[in-house]
């Protein structure tokens, strides 16, 4: 367990709890299989709540396989929901090497993360060894409390310092987003066990390689991208939140930043890369596209709004951007996020 507050957690819905096999009882052949002891206890599951972007304990997790030993995990409503506007839980992944696994994201509650492992061991019993957290953001990093101690968690410095300072503040933003009957409060915080700084991190898992690569601020000042240099795979956290139509969460602002980064990804990646997005299926690097477009045209209208003297309110009136509508929450992440944090950013009152 990573916490000791972990322990008092996991006995409260112990009645739910099956034979009390535990330890071993995943691995068909290993003698001192990892145990996930959290998973052993029943899930929740619910209908989709239609007032919430998506509903935690009412998401399905698919996992298909991109290059030998590497995964990815998401919403297995994807292929549908993404190229139509509709929001999607959040996208993980696995990579498995001759000496176990990495896992990428460990989603925003215990049923995924529960779901996640289960998929895992659809593909081997080999222990997990490390998680990496591409953000601060609850739904890429509550499910650390359900890992055992032996996982090392892997995040940027400067994310595992936000999470330090603000964690509850970040529970109480995640059930006001994605609900107060998720399980989502369930959660204790793990402090990372490597901090990587803006040099990057890399590991070797045995016949292959990962890495977590900085390239500058994409929605936090902490963002990791997710790279396997040998499947030119790339995992990007939110600062590419989906495909078109969907549009960055410019939740901590500074859009001419992420503009700059996501171009900067791009053009990191060979031609032929499969990028996860954080929140839809693998996409080519062509996904980047419509996001630089957007920020490139937030940032203009934006601009000439304040040129000709318009107030905040007339310039979310005035910066439609007609030609990009089409997400689902587009008035809410677009009129008072993006235009608001881009009007002051660039010399608004
Ligand atoms: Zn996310």
């Amino acid at each position: 367990m990573k916490t000791s507050m972990r322990n008092s957690i996991l006995l409260l819905p112990l009645l739910s709890a099956c034979t009390g096999s535990t330890a071993g009882s995943t691995a068909g052949d290993g003698e001192d299989a990892q145990a996930f002891p959290a998973c052993d206890e029943e899930f929740t599951v619910t209908e989709a709540n239609p007032t919430l972007p998506w509903t935690p304990d009412a998401i399905t997790l698919t996992s298909r396989e991109l290059a030998p030993g590497v995964f990815v995990v998401y919403d297995r409503n994807a292929d549908e929901y993404g190229p139509a506007g509709i929001p999607l839980a959040t996208s993980g992944g696995f990579v498995i090497g001759d000496d176990g696994v990495l896992l990428v994201e460990t989603m925003i509650n215990r049923q995924l993360f529960c779901q996640m492992i289960d998929l895992v061991r659809a593909q081997t019993d080999k222990p997990v060894l490390y998680a990496i957290n591409t953000s601060y953001h609850g739904d890429h990093n509550f499910g650390n409390a359900y890992l055992p101690e032996e996982v090392a968690v892997v995040q940027h410095e400067r994310t595992a310092a936000h999470i330090a300072a603000h964690f509850e503040a970040d529970i109480a933003f995640m059930e006001a987003a994605f609900g107060a009957d998720q399980g989502i409060a369930e959660t204790a915080r793990v402090d990372a066990d490597i901090l990587v700084s803006d040099a990057g991190w890399s590991v070797d898992l045995g016949g292959l390689e990962v890495e977590a690569r900085y390239h500058g601020f994409g929605q936090t000042e902490g963002d990791l991208f997710v790279y396997v240099p040998a499947a030119r795979v790339l995992w990007t956290g939110n600062p590419l939140i989906a495909e078109a139509p969907a549009i960055p969460w410019l939740l901590d602002g500074r859009a001419t930043d992420v503009r700059a980064t996501l171009a900067a990804v791009k053009a990191s990646l060979p031609a032929d890369a499969i990028v996860v997005p954080g929140h839809s299926h693998p996409l080519t690097s062509a996904g980047f596209d419509w996001s630089v477009d957007y920020l490139d045209t937030l940032v203009g209208e934006v601009q000439a709004a304040l040129d000709g003297g318009e107030t905040l309110e007339e310039a979310q009136a005035s910066v439609t951007m007609d030609a990009f509508h089409g997400y689902a929450l587009w008035d809410w992440i677009h009129t008072t996020i993006n235009v608001p944090k881009t009007y002051s950013e660039l010399g608004g009152g």
